[in-house]
């Protein structure tokens, strides 16, 4: 009985943290045509192209851009505010 009790609870709250990962996972996750016009682009900022995802250059530019610009312009702004 009380070990039965147990496992419905365990269960439940796997339940909400599974649900909590999901959530989170949705809002990293872009759409297919994202993935496919954004692999391997170029930096929307110094228009050299980049690996991968490069990073998300908002404020700076709309659109994304390299490692470089990323760290030594993208971040600088954001901390500005
Ligand atoms: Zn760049």
């Amino acid at each position: 009985m009380i070990k039965g009790k147990k496992i419905g609870i365990k269960k439940k709250e796997t339940k909400a943290k599974k649900e909590v990962i999901m959530k989170y996972l949705d809002t990293l996750s872009l759409s297919e045509e994202e993935m496919k016009a954004e692999k391997n682009g170029d930096c929307s900022i110094c228009e050299e192209p980049y690996d991968s995802w490069g990073h998300n250059a908002d404020p700076v530019s709309k659109g994304r851009c390299c490692e470089h610009c990323n760290v030594t312009i993208v971040w600088p702004k954001r901390l500005e505010g």
